[in-house]
């Protein structure tokens, strides 16, 4: 601005300072200067003097309103404000010197936001005013090294730190309550070695069941038991439920785990054998103790076979009464599981969904489901009186369990699901199922209920995992709310019925009730291996760091006396959901790509993700460059913000053209979503607001053709040895 425009007389003063404080909040803040503003530094006599007089100095001293409200918005969206900027700048500079060659630090916004949820959809309004989601920093470390640096670097920072797999898990035990840094374990994903004799196998947390599955198999073994996520990571489980298929004779994933290495906050490495007391504090404490950096796995011999049988019963009760049976005519198959008629109806809804064709498989009854791996055992049940009844059943049983690794794929029908998984004491199921459906029908839901039968060697021998889902809509804002008070109410019955959530996360931290024995042992634990409360903090044990109002509300006795509340208006809030509930279309009509210039395809696709993360773990572009930005999940985050209008930076823009358009991920998917279609719609919105990146995608073609051997051999086969951290950098 030259001297001419200098205003003169007694303003001058004001003006100069006005001048500066536009200038530093520029810098510092990133803010415009306001209109006004510029209107009396560009010519002086445009504003009345008065005004100007008051203007000014106020101007100085805090700002102009839109721009307090701007900061104020940004703050209260956990957006990045210019100042939380540099902090993050300065933060992944210094972190960045500690860490070795192979690991990565991700600080764009977008890509960060990634890391800010897990399976569970909440609504953004509950997210944004309970927690702070957003980590300020994302790092990938490529060894045991980089986690002790990033655990010594937040200590010194005061930095929370969130250990996370492939967030799979629904009660936001990978999600950050107050930014800090997210730890993305997942891709130290390396199987390390497989001892045939001892029957063991030494991996690194990130390594994926499916994996580990595949590659035992070469020798003759397999594991003891898998979640039915079969891609999510072994280190993910050990720290979460450890209850899953193969659980009735397999057990509780504890028991398999006969060694582990655990990186504890103050920087120690903890190496751990069974036998050893400290080992059970790690496993099922949600990475809030420690975070595990390589497991050593008891397995077993491979099955010979895979037999599965199917037995209708009438109800619940005949049909525990049945498991007992089988149990005392000691029958010993490896898999047990109860399914009643609303979840078989569902198998028939979406196997007709996918088949266009209108097929009823199962009867209208509930059934159990049993499998063998023995084949005297298959032989000793196919004679007796439990068996022969099943022997009509082939067909049904074979479409069941070959559908087991994909427990959500009615979201396909959705638009959304919601579940309430709870664990109990096998006595108390049939009393649970039958209060849980009463209580659904208030809100005009029935409920699918599947329940996995196990045996344990634990202090609770016989645990039962039930999952009762149901259809609702996320986009559709009450009725989704409404029925996520559902879902407490049910956990609310289990507890009261001697259960608990199968997981404590953020979301279900009150249930673990204040005085409860496991608890207090837990909390003493917590503050002797992580004394400055680091590690996954405000979760179920630990209240620190958490923000006012989440931390009110999930104060016990509040926490209870809400629920108490909802449970006693259930019968109102119930109406209301009947009243408002969308209609639900039996089937889901893919849009066509053309459709509204895509936005139809990529947005209903988007809503029917159910953010489980298989589509990462089997996506070679992922292996190669270990970039989730190139997976099917975080291009439908990407496209959710592209049509929120939110500007992406230049790497994220780019990275989703790295795809081989295999179709892996399409395989895999929960929701078997159109994902290639969606990503060809996906990558003209990217090329047409920020060109085709010319260069990434050769650099990534460049990467592909040097492990091309390796490509090749993964199609229909998942390759654990695909190339590490240090050789793709
Ligand atoms: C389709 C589907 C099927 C499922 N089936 C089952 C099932 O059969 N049985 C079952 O129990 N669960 C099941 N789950 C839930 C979930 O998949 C499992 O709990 C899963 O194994 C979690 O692994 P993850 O890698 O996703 O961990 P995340 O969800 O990323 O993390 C889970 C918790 O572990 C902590 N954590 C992660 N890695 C580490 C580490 N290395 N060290 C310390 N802490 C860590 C995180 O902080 C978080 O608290 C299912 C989920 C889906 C979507
Ligand atoms: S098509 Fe293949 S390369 Fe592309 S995202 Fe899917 S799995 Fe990855
Ligand atoms: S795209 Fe499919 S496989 Fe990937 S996270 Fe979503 S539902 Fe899961």
């Amino acid at each position: 601005m030259g001297d001419a425009r200098r205003p003169v007389g007694f303003r001058s003063f004001w003006v100069e300072r006005a001048r500066r404080a536009a200038e530093r909040r520029r810098r510092v803040y990133g803010l415009v200067e306001p209109q006004a503003l510029r209107r009396i530094l560009d010519g002086p006599g445009r504003l009345p003097g008065f005004l100007t007089s008051l203007w000014l100095p106020l101007y100085v001293l805090v700002g102009s309103p839109r721009q307090l409200a701007r900061l104020l918005w940004w703050t209260l969206t956990d957006r990045d404000t210019p100042a939380r900027r540099r902090r993050i700048e300065r933060l992944a500079s210094e972190l960045g010197k500690r860490l070795g060659p192979g690991c990565r630090i991700l600080v764009d916004y977008l890509e960060r936001r990634i890391y800010s949820r897990d399976v569970a959809r909440v609504p953004r309004a509950l997210e944004k005013t309970l927690h702070r989601t957003t980590p300020l920093l994302v790092v990938q470390p490529s060894s045991e090294k980089d986690v002790q640096a990033v655990l010594a670097f937040a200590a010194l920072e005061r930095l929370p730190v969130y250990p996370r797999g492939i967030s799979s898990s629904p009660f936001g035990g990978a999600v950050p309550t107050t930014n800090g840094i997210a730890i993305d374990l997942s891709a130290m994903l390396e199987i390390l070695e497989i001892d045939a004799d001892r029957r063991l196998a030494r991996v690194r947390p990130g390594a994926r069941w499916a994996d580990l599955a595949s590659r035992l198999e070469r020798v003759g073994l397999g594991p003891r038991t898998t979640p039915t996520s079969r891609f999510s990571t072994v280190g993910g489980w050990a720290s979460t439920g450890g209850l899953g298929l193969g659980g009735f004779s397999g057990g509780h994933l504890s028991e398999a785990i006969a060694a582990a290495r655990v990186a504890l906050p103050t920087g120690e490495i903890l190496s751990l054998a069974q036998g050893d007391d400290r080992l059970a504090d790690f496993i099922g404490t949600e990475g809030q103790l420690g975070i595990f950096t390589e497991l050593t796995l008891r397995v077993r011999e491979l099955a010979k076979i895979d037999a599965p049988h199917l037995l209708y019963v009438d109800g619940v009760a005949e049909a525990f009464e049945l498991v007992e049976r089988l149990d005392r005519d000691g029958h010993g198959p490896m898999h047990v599981a109860y399914y009643d008629r609303e979840r078989l109806a569902e198998e028939d809804l979406t196997l007709a969904d996918r088949t266009g064709r209108d097929l009823r498989v199962f009867e209208d009854r509930d059934a159990i489901l049993v499998v063998f791996d023995d084949a005297q055992a298959q032989a000793r049940f196919l004679v007796s009186e439990l068996g022969a009844g099943s022997r009509a059943n082939g067909t049904a049983a074979h479409v069941l369990w070959s559908e087991r690794y994909f427990p959500l794929k009615a979201q396909r029908l959705g638009p959304s699901l919601l579940a309430s998984e709870v664990v109990m004491a096998r006595r108390q199921v049939p009393r649970f199922v039958r209060r849980a459906r009463r209580l659904a029908r208030r809100f005009g839901t029935m409920l699918a209920i599947e329940v996995l039968v196990c045996r344990t060697t634990g202090a609770d021998r016989e645990p039962c995992v039930v999952m009762a889902t149901f259809r609702c809509s996320s986009v559709h804002r009450w009725d989704y709310l409404l029925r996520l008070v559902l879902v407490q109410l049910l956990t609310r019955l289990a507890v009261r019925l001697g259960g608990s959530p199968y997981g404590f996360g953020i979301w279900n931290s009150p249930f673990l009730g204040r005085s409860a024995p496991r608890r207090r042992r837990m909390v003493r634990r917590k503050l002797e291996y992580d004394p400055l409360v680091i590690l996954n903090p405000a979760k179920a044990l630990g209240t620190r760091m958490r923000l006012g109002l989440s931390r009110v509300l999930f104060f016990g006795p509040v926490f209870r006396l809400g629920l108490f509340v909802l449970w006693a208006l259930s019968p109102v809030l119930g109406s209301l959901a009947r009243i408002i509930q969308p209609p639900r279309a039996p089937r889901w009509r893919v849009p066509d790509p053309a459709e509204e210039g895509g936005f139809r395809l990529v947005s209903e696709t988007s809503v029917r993700c159910t953010f489980c993360g298989s589509c990462i773990s089997t996506c070679p572009a992922y292996r190669l460059t270990r970039d989730e930005l190139v997976t099917g999940r975080a291009k439908l985050r990407l496209a959710e913000a592209v049509i929120r209008g939110e500007e992406l930076s230049a790497r994220e823009a780019a990275s989703p053209f790295q795809c081989l358009q295999c179709g892996l991920c399409e395989e895999v998917c929960q929701t078997r979503l159109p994902l290639r279609q969606t990503y060809a719609v996906i990558e003209r919105w990217l090329a047409d607001r920020h060109g085709y990146p010319k260069e990434t995608v050769a650099a990534f073609v460049d990467l592909a053709q040097k492990h091309r051997a390796r490509f090749m051999d993964a199609f229909g086969l998942l390759q654990p040895e695909w190339p590490g951290g240090e050789e793709t950098k």
